[in-house]
């Protein structure tokens, strides 16, 4: 019997259990038996080989099954099989794809400061904390000071850590963002407050610094990152630290902090889960090590479509702020090597072994990737000038708009309406007459639909929404259709009086 730790975005297809018990002689076994068990979550962590996805890592106990014996790595009674997932939250940081000069893999070295920043008798009262601990004493300090940390993203992540690393007077803080202070934002953004909402965020995260510690330089790069940029931007930095939400911007940091041997310290959050850990230090392993691949696009979902404790990225982003810290301070142990999984519902900090992967692409023994390449492209998502403005509506086949929807509703037209979200969703906010059924169990009511209906479907934003469209079209239906723009396009055009989430 092995226990199987199943994680959040994964759940939805256990029945919401976050651990099932199964028999199995090896991970192969019980991990077939686990999909037998819940059918929908095969396709979730196995391809159309049988072969486990890349983008989803198993672990025996703390050691990744990669480096034992893979899927017939034996199982003993009391073992724990860990499914780990990438994911990506953040903040949002889109950055557009054209391929960037040609660069050649630098070794990893270590993190150098220039020597003097020597300290005011300011700085010396208001560091006095730390003065007086002999692992930072004056020395440790003026390291601090002369250390140029570059934060990519001013969002979940990016706000305690550009409040902590100024307070403990990180010298120059470089800022990566050009969104701006969304309502949303407010509930785990803490750098921006509510009369910020509308301001650029990095003007209203800089004002911030700046308000806790004037001795700060704080440099905005109010860029998407891009593979032109990105290089150029993070050369002039000790410490990258990613505190993006989406996957083209993360393998974009990694490549770039592999190619330049800068350290990159990692944070991602989901829900009430996070993982934490330092890539490419001193050659140590890089994100392409852990998840070679991203998952294909719209499988996990953002903070947007999934939802996060307001807390979590707290956690999660002063996690990487004293790690960053420790670099800098070159002292304690680092989390090299190790990935830091915080599950904030039972309160529990696991660590997994993270090894360098000798056929990594980018920092393996034969290396195939030598530049920045076009990371809309390699994680199969629409590079920001190609997707449609959020505004727009735009119908394309197999579409509905919402003012169509809503003559359709008035005209008393028969016709079945989805609402694919999830039950604490519908609570927020519904269409009247529609029916819900998450899209987790989407699968399993096919059955229940007739050939002949016409059938229109919807979520919040329209991307769960196509999905239960594709099974449909999947199963022969051919009268399927999807609400573009799902119940935000309701509020905006239809009825202004649903709330929007
Ligand atoms: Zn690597």
């Amino acid at each position: 019997m092995a226990k199987i730790l199943i994680p959040t975005p994964l759940r939805q297809f256990t029945g919401k259990q976050d651990s099932v018990t199964v028999a199995g002689d090896t991970v192969g076994s019980a991990l077939a038996n686990l999909t037998a068990q819940f059918p929908d979550l095969r396709k979730q962590i196995f391809n159309d080989e049988g072969k486990v996805r890349s983008f989803v890592n198993v672990y025996l106990n703390d050691e990744d099954i990669r480096y034992l014996s893979k899927t017939d790595t034996p199982v003993k009674d009391g073992d724990a099989i860990s499914l780990v997932p990438s994911i990506a939250g953040g903040s949002a940081l889109v950055g557009s794809a054209l391929a960037g000069p040609p660069e050649k893999a630098a070794p990893p070295e270590e993190v150098t400061l220039s020597d003097e920043a020597t300290l005011t008798k300011e700085e010396i009262l208001r560091y006095s904390r730390h003065l007086i601990i002999p692992e930072v004493g004056i020395e440790g300090q003026q390291k601090l000071k002369a250390a140029k940390v570059l934060l990519i993203g001013a969002g979940g992540l990016g706000a305690p850590l550009g409040l902590y690393l100024a307070a403990a007077g990180v010298g120059r803080i470089g800022l990566v963002d050009f969104d701006v202070v969304d309502f949303t934002n407010l509930q785990r953004q803490v750098i921006h407050s509510t009369a910020d909402v509308g301001r650029n965020k990095i003007d209203s995260a800089a004002e911030k610094m700046k308000g806790i510690n004037p001795n700060v330089t704080v440099v905005k790069h109010e860029v998407a990152l891009t593979s032109e940029n990105a290089l150029d931007i993070l050369k002039d930095y000790d410490v990258v630290v990613d505190g993006t939400d989406n996957f083209p911007t993360r393998y974009l940091v990694n490549d770039a902090c592999v190619l330049l041997g800068k350290p990159n310290v990692y944070g991602s959050i989901f829900r009430f889960e996070g993982q934490a850990t330092v890539f490419a230090y001193q050659g140590g392993p890089c994100y392409r090590c852990l998840y070679p691949e991203p998952p294909p696009p719209g499988l996990v979902p953002s903070c947007a479509e999934g939802g996060v404790l307001g807390i979590l990225p707290g956690t999660i982003g002063l996690i990487q702020a004293t790690e960053t810290v420790k670099l800098i301070l070159g002292i304690g142990e680092l989390l090299v090597g190790r990935l830091l999984l915080y599950d904030a519902l039972g309160m529990r900090f696991r660590e997994l072994k993270l090894r360098k992967n000798p056929e990594c692409p980018i920092c393996g023994d034969h290396r195939t990737i030598t530049k920045l390449i076009d990371y809309h492209q390699f994680c199969g998502v629409p590079s920001p000038n190609q997707a449609p403005a959020a505004q727009e509506t735009k119908v394309n086949e197999g579409e509905i708009g919402v003012i169509e929807l809503k003559e359709k509703l008035d005209r008393g037209d028969k016709f079945v309406l989805i609402d694919v979200r999830e039950p604490h969703e519908y609570k927020i906010c519904n269409i009247p007459g529609a029916k819900l059924i998450p899209l987790g169990e989407f699968p399993r009511h096919v059955g229940e639909f007739n050939r002949d209906d016409d059938i229109v479907i919807h979520c919040r934003s329209g991307m769960r929404s196509a999905k239960a469209c594709n099974v449909l079209r999947a199963a022969g239906f051919e009268h399927v259709r999807n609400v573009v723009g799902g119940i935000l396009a309701w509020s905006d055009q239809v009825d202004p009086s649903v709330p929007k989430y």
